[in-house]
C-alpha cells in the first residue's frame, strides 16, 4: 500500500516549476525499477508515472498524512532510543523511547491507523524546507517555491541560494525578456574561476548557464551576499562592502532542506550524529533502527530520483527475501576498483 499525503503522487516533482527540464543522472546507472524513467520535460514524467501506477495496480492511499509509526509487538529488549531535542537557546532535553517489534501502527493525521509488517519511509525531506531566519524572513512575499516562472511578470525577484532549485527558478523568470523580470540571485560563496567552488551544491551545467545569463545581462549575480532584513518592497543585503537596500516585490527562497527529525525519531530511528542536516543510521540494506521500517530517497542521503528509485525496488526484492541482490552500482565500481 503506497500511504500519500498529498491529492496526487510525486509531490516533489510536482512542485518543480512548469516545464522544468528533469536530469537522470548518474547517466551510467543503470535504472531498476517498474517504472520508466529519463530525462525529459516534468509533465511528461509525471504522465507516464501516473499511467504507469495506475497500469500496475499499486493500491495508492491518497491524503495518507501519517503523522507517527508505533511498533504494536512486545518490546525490543535493550533498545531503546535516545532522543535529544535541542530548543532555541541552546539547551537540551532527552527523553527515552523503547522500541516495540513489528507490527506497527501508522497513524494518519484524518485519525486512521494502517498496519504494516515492514514500512518503507520515502518522505524525502522537501515538506521541511530550511527557512528565511533575518527580520522580516516571514512576510508573505517570502515564498520557498515557484509552479510557473512564465506567469510571473514585471516583477523584481530576488533568489536566495544557489544551489540546482534556485538557479533553476532564477533563469526561468529571465527566459523571455518580455516578461520585463529584473533577478538577482544570491550566492554565498565568492566568485572563482572554478565553477565547483563558487557554486558547491549546483550541477556544472546549471551553475554555468547561469554564469553565461549574468554575462548576458539577463540577470545579476550577487557573490558573498545575504539577506540581513526584509520589509515590503525592499531587502537590505549584506555583502562584503557593507548593506544594501535594494527593490525587491517577491523572494524565492531555495536554502534546502532538512531531514523532519523530530517525526523520524519518534517512529524509533535514530540519525548518524545530532546535527540538524544528519540523515538517519541505516544498514546496507536501508534498515532502520527500528526493525523493519526501511529509509530511502532523499530522506536516506540521496538527492538524487535514479537512486531514489532503485533504492525502492532493491528494497522490496530484500523484503520479499532476496537477500543476494546487489546494489545496482556494485558492477560500476567493481569495474572502476
Ligand atoms: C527544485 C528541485 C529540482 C530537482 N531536480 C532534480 C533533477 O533534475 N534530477 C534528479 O535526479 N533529482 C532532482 N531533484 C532531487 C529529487 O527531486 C529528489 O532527490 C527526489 O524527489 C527524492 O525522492 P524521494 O522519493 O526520496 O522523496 P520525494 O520525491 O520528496 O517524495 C516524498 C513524497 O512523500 C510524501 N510525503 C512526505 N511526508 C509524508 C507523510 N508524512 N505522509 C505521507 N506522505 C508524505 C510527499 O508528499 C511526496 O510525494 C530536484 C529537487 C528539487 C527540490
Amino acid at each position: 500500500m503506497l500511504l500519500e499525503k498529498a491529492d496526487h503522487l510525486s509531490d516533489t516533482i510536482f512542485k518543480y516549476q512548469k516545464g522544468k527540464h528533469v536530469m537522470a543522472t548518474p547517466s551510467q546507472l543503470v535504472l531498476r525499477s517498474d517504472q520508466e524513467f529519463d530525462a525529459g520535460k516534468r509533465e511528461d514524467i509525471l504522465d507516464r508515472w501516473n499511467g504507469r501506477t495506475a497500469e500496475l495496480g499499486v493500491n495508492v492511499m491518497y491524503n495518507a498524512d501519517v503523522k507517527a509509526i508505533k511498533g504494536t509487538g512486545e518490546a525490543i529488549a535493550g533498545s531503546v532510543q535516545k532522543i535529544v531535542s535541542r530548543a532555541r537557546d541552546g539547551s537540551t532535553t532527552t527523553t527515552e523511547l523503547q522500541r516495540h517489534a513489528p507490527p506497527y501502527a501508522i497513524t494518519l493525521t484524518n485519525g486512521e491507523t494502517v498496519m504494516a509488517q515492514n514500512v518503507v519511509l520515502a518522505i524525502g525531506t522537501q515538506g521541511n524546507p530550511n527557512l528565511m531566519r533575518c527580520p522580516g524572513g516571514d512576510l508573505p512575499h517570502v515564498t520557498y517555491q515557484l509552479d510557473d516562472p512564465y506567469a510571473v511578470i514585471d516583477q523584481h525577484i530576488i533568489v536566495v541560494g544557489t544551489g540546482d532549485a534556485g538557479i533553476e527558478n532564477a533563469r526561468g523568470l529571465v527566459e523571455d525578456p518580455a516578461q520585463g523580470n529584473t533577478v538577482t540571485i544570491l550566492n554565498r560563496n565568492p566568485r572563482s574561476t572554478n565553477v565547483r567552488e563558487s557554486f558547491s551544491t549546483a550541477k556544472e551545467p546549471n551553475a554555468k548557464a547561469l554564469i553565461e545569463d549574468d554575462a548576458a545581462g539577463r540577470l545579476t549575480i550577487r557573490y558573498e551576499a545575504e539577506t540581513s532584513a526584509v520589509e515590503p518592497g525592499w531587502v537590505t543585503l549584506s555583502t562584503r562592502d557593507g548593506e544594501e537596500r535594494i527593490r525587491c516585490d517577491r523572494i524565492i527562497a531555495r536554502i534546502g532542506s532538512a531531514p523532519p527529525r523530530a517525526f523520524v525519531e519518534g517512529c524509533g530511528i535514530e540519525f548518524a550524529s545530532a546535527d540538524r542536516l544528519a540523515f538517519p543510521t541505516l544498514s546496507p540494506q536501508f534498515e532502520s533502527t527500528a526493525p523493519g521500517i526501511f529509509v530511502i530517497g532523499a530522506l536516506a542521503g540521496y538527492p538524487l530520483i535514479k537512486h531514489c528509485m532503485n533504492q525502492g525496488y532493491d528494497v522490496v526484492e530484500f523484503i520479499n527475501g532476496n537477500k543476494d541482490l546487489k546494489p545496482a552500482d556494485e558492477p560500476l565500481l567493481e569495474a572502476k576498483f
